[in-house]
């Protein structure tokens, strides 16, 4: 990118991008598939300042684009989703939104720069919470918006006022993370392949999501989209829903609870207790994110 501006936090950086970009009337289309933060945030916040976001299945491009109307201004979606890990084929949107002036903006948190790199997909606009894989190591918040010259002008002055700023120690503590990235992002990829295959084996388990499996729906825009592996991010329905999941927690020695992801050890996390909590129930088992499921940040570990 042109440019790039370090925010306090993942909602610190997105925050901050909204604010640059966006005025009373305008319209967002957005993908049903979020960090439920993110879709609190565009419910809860933006609705109230006047900005009304339009949900869609960003896996199906049409939708996306039937959602238009002449006061969208941004396409808001996650590269990879979080925690079912859906495929968004931004070289799909990337033309027909340019022509239109409309942003294209993808949340590449899951993914990491390591293995997916969104703007030479037709993304106008990246953004990390720099708390997962660039740091990573479960010790910084932190975000960045990633893009034009200009328009990350207007989101650096938009931080600076409302008070994202990243602090010193994080932003070093980042920077030394930083030049990891690629050899942890290999080694978690290789990891997560294995134990995804070795999931898949399992009878206790009704279904693994990983990109890097054929079982996958979106297998081959993954094998179009990532270089390096599949990433370190890999989701699985456990049978036998909220019970067969504290059985497991109960029997784990090694691996530990998590709300975050991105760290160099392997975590495992509870979507419908952590980052989806704030999703309403019925919502979420819409979405697929079901009492069973569980999401494994896998780690560098041998
Ligand atoms: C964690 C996360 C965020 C928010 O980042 P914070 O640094 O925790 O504020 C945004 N999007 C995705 C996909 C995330 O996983």
């Amino acid at each position: 990118g042109e440019a790039a501006v370090a925010c306090a936090s993942g909602m610190g950086a997105l925050t901050a991008l909204f604010l640059a970009l966006l005025a009373p009337g305008d319209h967002l289309v957005a993908a049903r598939d979020l960090y439920g933060t993110t879709t609190a945030f565009l419910n809860e916040e933006l609705s109230r300042l006047g900005v009304e976001t339009i949900f869609v299945d960003a896996t199906e491009p049409a939708q996306v684009l039937a959602a238009l109307t002449p006061r969208t201004r941004a396409v808001y979606v996650e590269s990879v989703s979080n925690p079912l890990l859906k495929l968004v084929d931004l070289e799909a949107l990337g033309a027909d939104l340019a022509s239109r002036g409309v942003e294209l903006i993808a949340d590449s948190s899951f993914a990491s720069p390591a293995i997916l790199r969104p703007l030479g997909l037709g993304a106008t606009v990246v953004h990390h919470s720099a708390t997962k894989f660039i740091s990573g190591h479960g010790d910084v918040t932190g975000g960045v918006a990633v893009g034009r010259q200009e328009l990350m002008d207007r989101v650096r002055a938009a931080m600076m006022r409302i008070g994202t700023n990243l602090g010193p120690f994080d932003a070093w503590l980042a920077v030394r993370g930083l030049r990891t990235l690629h050899v942890r992002l290999e080694r978690q990829s290789a990891n997560a392949l294995a134990l995804a295959r070795f999931l898949e084996g399992r009878q206790e388990v009704s279904r693994v999501y990983y990109p890097g499996l054929p079982s996958h729906p979106q297998h081959g825009l993954a094998q179009r989209l990532f270089k390096n592996g599949a990433g370190a991010i890999c989701s699985f329905d456990l049978k036998g829903g909220a019970p067969a999941v504290e059985r497991f927690m109960a029997g784990l020695c090694l691996i530990e609870f998590a709300p975050s992801y991105g760290d160099v050890a392997t975590t495992w996390s509870y979507p419908v207790r952590t980052s989806h909590r704030q999703i309403p129930e019925a919502e979420r088992t819409a979405l697929g994110i079901g009492p069973g499921l569980v999401r494994l940040s896998v780690g560098i570990e041998a």
